[in-house]
């Protein structure tokens, strides 16, 4: 394909793009053509041109969230836009203002090491921080929503820079505006609103267990460390064996289908939510089904945690999906509920 832009601000530009090492999977792909854009004014030329040449094209981030094909054909932009600031703090919060290319756990850890605690739980969540409001990350009781004041993001229908507010982002359990309206908005930057006063969240079993016995309350840093000390141990690493952490949402099901499944089920693993629907848990269906541990090829479930697939080496997008779609047929057939893939399948 012949494409270039002249611009001033052009973004860096690499034809044929090996993608294996900006996959957590470690999928082999290459993309066609890859721009590599480091601040937002260069995107607004950039969609022109695309779309003048009715190019497909899609967002890359740090790649933890995808199941890429061999080809991503026409352009792959791969968000790179630095930068951490704090911009204001007011008698009740302080904000922090982050480029959407910054790895996010840098970011969490630079905002510990700055005194600016709240995102402690939220600590090893690969990938970058323009990528985390798509889906609404969440990890250990804490939501990436429960954090927003503001998005910046380039509307590639409307052909402007738009701000959303937290409430214009729509966020739900792993949803959001943006999710909601695939390859439309490229986010830029993020805003940060984290609370002055801090407060630690220790609902979730897994957390509160580790501080039980504990002396005195756990300060943001000892949180930090445990939730990394806890993934770390729960999640296989991607440099060492290929995944996208987990690949099902829990699915949400209506009090009448729960109170029939825990008769059924009396180990049923499930949470109560706000609206009185209950969030079961994806990894206890799958491993009942027996698939835990299970190889399929190249690829297969994570031997520690039921909800992760992984990429033994050399699998493919359709390995992964056809396993994928084993475990929905086997949860579906036996408990009657339809599980979702959680990465964005590109
Ligand atoms: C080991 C492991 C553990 C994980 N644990 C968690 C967890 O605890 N909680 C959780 O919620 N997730 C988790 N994830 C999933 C993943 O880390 C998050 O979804 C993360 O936000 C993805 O970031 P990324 O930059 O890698 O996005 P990518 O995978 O590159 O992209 C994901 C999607 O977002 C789009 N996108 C990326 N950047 C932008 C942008 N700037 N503007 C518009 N669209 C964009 C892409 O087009 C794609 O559709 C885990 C993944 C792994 C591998």
């Amino acid at each position: 394909m012949n494409f270039a832009i002249n611009a001033p601000l052009s973004p860096k530009l690499t034809p044929n793009m090996e993608l294996a090492h900006r996959n957590t999977f470690g999928l082999d792909a290459y993309a066609e053509l890859a721009y590599e854009i480091s601040s937002a004014e260069q995107i607004p030329e950039l969609i022109k041109i695309i779309q003048e040449q009715k190019m497909p094209w899609r967002v890359l981030g740090g790649g933890s969230n995808v199941i890429l094909p061999a080809v991503l054909p026409g352009a792959t932009l791969l968000m790179n836009i630095p930068g951490k600031e704090l911009i204001k703090i007011d008698l009740t919060h302080t904000y922090l203002s982050v480029g959407a290319g910054v790895n996010w756990h840098e970011f969490v850890t630079w905002s510990l090491d700055n005194r600016f605690p709240g995102l402690e739980n939220l600590a090893l969540i690969p990938g970058t921080v323009g990528a985390a409001p798509i889906q609404n990350i969440g990890a250990y009781g804490v939501e990436l929503a429960d954090y927003i004041d503001s998005i910046d993001a380039y509307d590639s229908q409307d052909h402007t820079f738009v701000t959303l507010t937290k409430e214009g982002c729509c966020f739900a359990y792993r949803d959001s505006y943006f999710k909601q309206h695939p390859g439309r908005f490229i986010v830029t930057k993020v805003v940060f609103k984290v609370p002055n006063h801090w407060t630690p969240h220790l609902h979730y079993a897994d957390l509160a267990k580790q501080f039980l016995n504990a002396e005195s309350a756990p300060t943001a840093q000892q949180i930090f460390n445990t939730v990394c000390a806890i993934r770390t141990q729960k999640l296989p690493n991607p440099k060492v064996i290929g995944n996208a952490g987990s690949f099902f949402q829990n699915p949400i099901i209506p009090a009448e289908q729960y109170e029939a499944l825990i008769k059924k089920f009396p180990q049923l693993i499930s949470y109560p939510d706000a609206l009185g629907t209950r969030k079961v848990a994806a990894g206890w269906l799958i491993d009942q089904c027996g698939f835990k541990g299970q190889r399929h090829g190249p690829v297969g479930v994570y031997e520690n945690q039921a909800l992760v697939l992984v990429n033994h080496g050399g699998g493919t997008a359709k390995d992964i999906l056809d396993l994928a779609s084993n475990i929905q047929e086997k949860v579906h057939q036996t408990f009657g509920i339809q599980l979702e893939i959680e990465p964005n399948i590109l």
